[in-house]
């Protein structure tokens, strides 16, 4: 019996990839600590290392618990496959490097987390890749930037500190007249986008954030679309259609071609995978399985409760600025509401009326909420980015890239809302002496 397929983001997170085990009716997804499998025959392990069978052969290529993962995050954003990874950079790492040689370049917005943007600046540039950064305000910013050896696009859906929402319908399309495929980081805005649906070719996750979403695990994925013709424009993407002599000389648009449009995921795992390693560990998959299950609630949760803070502090006396897409207006707030169908988020930026110092006291005023360089947990966490992530730049590369001297980020969580409104208000009269409560709710 063939499972059915879902399109429901609740039902998803709950059934993809998986039923009852078949030997022994787990109804959880069995944790599979094990390094390797045995064959049935030589035969059988022949055909597993000739691709004319997928299976399992030793756990930094493939694992059945992370195998569930993958089929479950494909599901959600309505992918044909996907790969999980040791932690999103990996992720980020491997989808650009599936398409990419030394001499190759690869065009990506300005708005980016930190460490793609060192890994894009440094990393693949002593690589031989070139980076060229371009402003997401003009989509036309990223054809101009292109030429014949341009192998793919890169952005966020819901990049911070801005908070504006990456234009992926358009960026996407402007690329598919040119034949190079978009790669989305989709981290902030699971459930809420399907960039796949808006034309992106590939989507990855931090999963260590929202769908994790209790910070007990690094992890990433990458999901191929199976939407984007790699042959049709043959000499852009020589990885996928020229001979692989370490592979017997495959050609991965042909050799895989009778088990669907998975040539470019198939090649990550088979080629990257296999050289580099970072595969995730089936214990850390089983883990993020837990968060995925209840992935649409929480984003329901995160989502109203980021909407009711916002409206709260953008009437509080203490506060400069509220930075979050449901205030936005203009372009802005039309790509918001043109690609986040399900809520705008749970990322916020404040900026406190006193500056540096007013950020640094109100850090350390909250009660509740964790001071942590990260993201997407469900409990709520805050950081300083002037004196912490971004305290590296100058004062003019912090505003340049949305970061002024009293701009707090803020992760809200879906603990109740009138105790997260509390320790905000709590926070906020013990660094600027303003106790007044607004009138938001
Ligand atoms: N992408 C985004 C948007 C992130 O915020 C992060 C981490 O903060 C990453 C990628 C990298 O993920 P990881 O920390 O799992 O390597």
């Amino acid at each position: 019996m063939s499972a059915p397929t879902w399109t429901n983001p609740e039902t998803i997170a709950l059934h993809a990839g998986w039923r009852a085990d078949p030997s022994t009716g787990s109804v959880a997804v069995p944790i599979h600590q094990t390094t390797s499998f045995q064959f049935q025959d030589t035969g059988h392990a022949a055909r597993l290392f000739g691709l004319a069978e997928l299976g399992n052969i030793y756990s930094r290529i493939m694992n059945p618990t992370v195998d569930v993962l993958e089929k479950r995050v494909t599901a959600m954003e309505g992918g044909v496959a996907g790969l999980a990874l040791g932690s999103g950079q990996a992720a980020t790492s491997f989808a650009v490097m599936n398409l990419c040689e030394a001499g190759d370049n690869i065009v990506s917005s300005t708005d980016l987390y930190g460490g793609t943007w060192n890994l894009f600046a440094n990393t693949l540039k002593s690589l031989g890749i070139e980076v060229r950064f371009v402003d997401p305000a003009d989509p036309e910013n990223f054809v101009k930037a292109t030429d014949d050896r341009t192998r793919c696009w890169y952005a966020e859906t819901l990049p911070n500190p801005k908070l504006n929402v990456f234009p992926i319908a358009e960026v996407a399309a402007l690329g598919r007249k040119i034949g190079v495929p978009l790669i989305m980081d989709n981290t902030a805005a699971p459930v809420l986008c399907k960039p796949l649906q808006h034309g992106a070719a590939i989507v990855m996750h931090s999963t260590t954030k929202w769908i994790g979403g209790h910070g007990t695990s690094i992890g990433g994925v990458v999901v191929d679309g199976g939407n984007f013709d790699w042959e049709a424009h043959a000499d852009r993407f020589p990885t996928l259609n020229k001979p692989d002599a370490s592979y017997h000389g495959a050609v991965w648009t042909q050799a895989v071609k009778p088990l669907g449009p998975i040539a470019y995921i198939i090649r990550m795992r088979v080629i990257l995978l296999r050289d580099l390693g970072a595969p995730m560990a089936p214990m850390n998959a089983f883990l993020t399985l837990q968060g995925l299950e209840t992935l649409p609630l929480r984003m329901e949760r995160h989502c109203a409760n980021a909407l009711r803070v916002a409206a709260h502090l953008a009437q509080h006396p203490a506060v400069e600025k509220v930075i979050h897409p449901s205030l936005m207006t203009g372009e802005p707030k039309r790509r918001a509401d043109a690609m986040l169908k399900a809520g705008y988020g749970s990322l916020m930026g404040i900026e406190l009326k006193g500056g540096k110092d007013a950020g640094q006291k109100f850090i350390e005023a909250l009660k509740m909420f964790y001071h942590v360089a990260n993201i997407g947990d469900a409990r709520s966490l805050a950081i300083h980015p002037a004196t912490t992530t971004h305290s590296q730049l100058s004062e003019g590369e912090q505003a340049s890239s949305g970061v002024t001297p009293g701009y707090i980020r803020l992760s809200i969580g879906i603990e109740h809302i009138d105790d997260i409104i509390a320790d905000l208000d709590q926070a906020l009269a013990a660094a600027t002496g303003t106790g007044l409560r607004a009138a938001a709710e």
